[in-house]
């Protein structure tokens, strides 16, 4: 079968390299560089920690499994993932509130949670600090990040190395469904034919579709789209987990390096923030003075590092979750999601085998584009 796939984020490097494995002719088209949406800039958290319904839960949860089980496999490339957890605490009576009653709903669902006490929060991560009269948080073992840059050049690499072929940049301008399959046409004014495409396009999926009859709606230009990340210079201090704090996401980022986020900061936050409120839309130097100030509250060691901000887009489906199926009547099959660092390894696998194999997965019934129709 000769599948084409547009778009080399990380859904797309993950597909790729699942088709190759289940032996299909496969060929990546990337608009720009892979990479460049949101898979780029991205926190790259691999969680199923806020995440509802309870199907939507249980695939994130079977995505933290399928990268497991990605790095258990010997490949010679960099490390990628880190188990090491989550560590969280609240801020204040509403947070505690959340915290303890999303603990107790994670911990009914079977999701690792242990509540740990200051003392072993020094023990786990010693350089940080927690605030005057928190004396304990929770840790979320079963949580890992990724680095982002390197699971791709994982993923895409292993789908070359099989034989894959990637262009970029590469462009499709148009989909087009015939009986024998369906034709691309590419930006330099040239075509491809395939039996069947993979779109993977992120942010860009709905016009996309839209000519086949499918609607995937995409809040991509509403306040919850945009969030600014953080990236410090490499700092001389320890920090191996995740840490959620009240004000500050925070993580390694390779290299000394942290990444950060502070979600009240992002414009769909910023409304009731007395920190936000100074940080202007796009305003991006503010945001990452703030950023740089709340890192020095949680790690002393960090204070003063240059912390640059990049705006990162999300790929949000209308409702929130994930979307995947075929677009049409079996020539193209779309893929669009949120969580989609957690979940490509899981979906890359589901969809080549609902393509491929011609073989429905279960658990992607409740995720299929016609819900939008
Ligand atoms: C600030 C932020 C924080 C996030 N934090 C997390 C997190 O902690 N955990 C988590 O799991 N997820 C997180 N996400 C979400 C996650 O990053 C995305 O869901 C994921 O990267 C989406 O990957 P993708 O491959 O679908 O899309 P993208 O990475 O956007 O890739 C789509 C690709 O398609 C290409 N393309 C588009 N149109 C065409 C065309 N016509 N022809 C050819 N190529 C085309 C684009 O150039 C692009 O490279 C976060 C996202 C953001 C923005």
């Amino acid at each position: 079968m000769r599948v084409a796939v547009i778009g080399a984020g990380l859904i797309g490097a993950a597909v790729a390299r699942e088709l190759t494995l289940l032996g299909a002719e496969t060929s990546v088209f990337e608009a720009g560089r892979p990479g460049r949406g949101a898979s780029g800039t991205t926190f790259a958290w691999v969680n199923s920690h806020n995440k509802a319904p309870r199907a939507y839960h249980d695939l994130n949860v079977a995505g933290m499994e399928a990268h497991r089980e990605l790095d258990r496999l010997p490949a010679p490339g960099p490390r990628w993932y880190f188990g090491y957890g989550n560590i969280e605490w609240a801020g204040g009576a509403a947070q505690a509130e959340w915290l303890a009653s999303a603990t107790a709903r994670l911990g009914a669902a079977g999701y690792r949670t242990e509540s740990v006490p200051a003392a072993r929060v020094r023990d786990l991560e010693p350089d940080v600090v927690l605030p005057a009269g928190t004396d304990h948080a929770v840790f979320f073992p079963g949580e890992a990040y990724v680095l982002p840059a390197l699971l791709l050049g994982r993923l895409l690499g292993e789908a070359t190395d099989r034989g894959a072929r990637l262009a970029w940049p590469a462009p499709v301008l148009e989909t087009s469904v015939s009986t024998r399959g369906v034709r691309l046409r590419l930006g330099d004014g040239t075509e491809h034919e395939a039996d069947v495409a993979i779109c993977c396009a992120g942010r860009w999926t709905s016009e996309l579709v839209a000519p086949l009859g499918c609607t995937v709606p995409l809040d991509s230009q509403g306040p919850r789209a945009v969030g600014y990340l953080g990236y410090t210079d490499p700092v001389p201090v320890r920090l191996r987990r995740v840490l959620m704090t009240p004000r500050l996401n925070v993580r390694p980022d390779g290299g000394g390096r942290l990444l950060l986020h502070g979600l009240d900061l992002d414009p769909a936050g910023r409304s009731g923030s007395p920190d936000g409120a100074d940080a202007g839309a796009g305003n991006e130097t503010l945001i990452a003075a703030e950023l740089g100030r709340r890192l020095a509250e949680v790690l002393p060691g960090a204070r003063d590092v240059r912390v640059t901000v990049r705006a990162g887009r999300r790929v949000l489906p209308a409702d929130g979750a994930s979307v995947a199926g075929w677009a049409d009547d079996g020539r193209v099959y779309v893929i669009a999601t949120h969580s989609g660092v957690t979940l490509a390894p899981l979906l890359g696998r589901l969809a080549a085998l609902e393509v491929v194999r011609d073989s429905v997965q279960e658990m992607l019934r409740p995720f299929r584009p016609q819900r939008f129709s």
